[in-house]
């Protein structure tokens, strides 16, 4: 059935409503949006598409964005879940968010061909759940039990790993040795409630090892630091980001613990509800690591029309990390003399 569209009240009818005597602003949190792992693996698809032709598969969504997943499936991308959906001999990429040995052995048992866009990020903690399994250490792993990239983690080595969800779950782990005993995290968590997770864990098992570096990564770290000085300024924070994204999740709970007074989550700009805007002078706006710039945009523009018009933004670090494409795409790309996009991304150098 056809949907009424809702009628939008006019930024009269909400001024009224709640006046806003000093003058609106927008604080624009930077860093904010893609980040280097999202970029290559969104561009991964778009070569593919380019030089193999569609239909190109990809298992799982590339990253956790509808406007992006969308707008690959109309240039010819075809998402499923596992790889025993994707045609024997055909081609399918693997996510940014990585996947366990057994996808890619899956994968091969079907002659399937593969690209795999995990994010180098994500592969460093692969490897060293890999090291530390071997050396046989117990392993917690501090993430989101069912998020695909800690089923990819946790499938590296399923019988030396502990997932613990958060501070609440510490009360239950056992460990065998707890001087062999190391945590690990996903990389789209908040940093502060990690650390806490890692205090009580520390409470009960002093001798925890700390990773070799931190694997919560720069993009979601410096995403959280940005908020984090806009939050107590803010009436209002709109995060824009998609319900399965981690760190655009995140970014929602930070802005609220840091003091904005209130904060939502919006995949675009007609999410945003008008009435979010009554009494509020501050808006901070941000966007999670797979979201692209046009959807900030957006969403600027209909701040203007409620006389948000002013921006400021708050540019907590300077990213300018590139990771090299896929290799299974590096070599196709290198043999047509594409050379167009052989890196894509942007990264790390905080200025505060
Ligand atoms: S959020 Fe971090 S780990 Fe995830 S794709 Fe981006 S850079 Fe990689």
């Amino acid at each position: 059935m056809p949907t009424v569209p809702r009628r939008r009240r006019s930024p009269e009818e909400v001024q009224a409503a709640a006046p806003v005597t000093g003058p609106k602003k927008v604080l624009l949190a930077a860093p904010r949006g893609y980040c280097a792992g999202v970029d290559r693996a969104v561009i991964a698809v778009e070569k593919a598409l380019e030089h193999y032709g569609p239909p190109v598969y990809v298992r799982k969504q590339i990253v956790h964005n509808v406007h992006v997943v969308s707008s690959l499936e109309e240039q010819g991308a075809i998402f499923v879940e596992e790889t025993d959906e994707v045609p024997e001999g055909a081609l399918v990429i693997f996510s940014a968010h990585g996947v366990s040995p057994a996808v890619v052995q899956s994968a091969e048992d079907r002659g399937l061909r593969t690209i795999d866009a995990t994010c180098p990020l994500v592969t460093k903690v692969h490897k060293e759940a890999v090291r530390f399994a071997k050396e046989d250490y117990d392993i917690l792993l501090i993430g989101h039990e069912g998020h695909e990239e800690v089923e990819g983690t946790a499938g590296e080595a399923p019988e030396h790993i502990q997932i613990i969800n958060g501070p609440h779950e510490v009360d239950k782990v056992t460990v065998r040795y707890p001087e062999k005993t190391i945590w690990l995290s996903q990389t789209t968590l908040s940093v502060d409630e990690t650390m806490e997770t890692v205090r009580l864990l520390k409470d009960r098992f002093p001798t925890l090892q700390d990773p070799p570096s931190d694997d919560i990564c720069y993009a979601t770290t410096n995403r959280q630091v940005a908020i984090k000085k806009i939050a107590p300024q803010a009436d209002l924070v709109i995060v824009v980001g998609s319900a399965n994204s981690s760190n655009s999740v995140r970014l929602v709970e930070v802005a609220l613990e840091y003091g904005a007074k209130s904060s939502y989550r919006v995949d675009f700009a007609n999410e945003v509800d008008e009435s979010w805007f009554e009494g509020v002078a501050t808006v901070g706006v941000t966007s999670g690591a797979s979201v692209p710039e046009v959807l900030v945009k957006d969403v600027l523009r209909l701040l203007a029309d409620y006389g948000y018009g002013e921006v400021q933004e708050v540019v907590t670090a300077e990213e300018d990390l590139l990771f090299s494409l896929p290799k299974e795409l590096r070599a196709t790309l290198k043999k047509a003399g594409d050379v167009t996009r052989a890196l894509g991304g942007r990264g790390n150098r905080p200025t505060s």
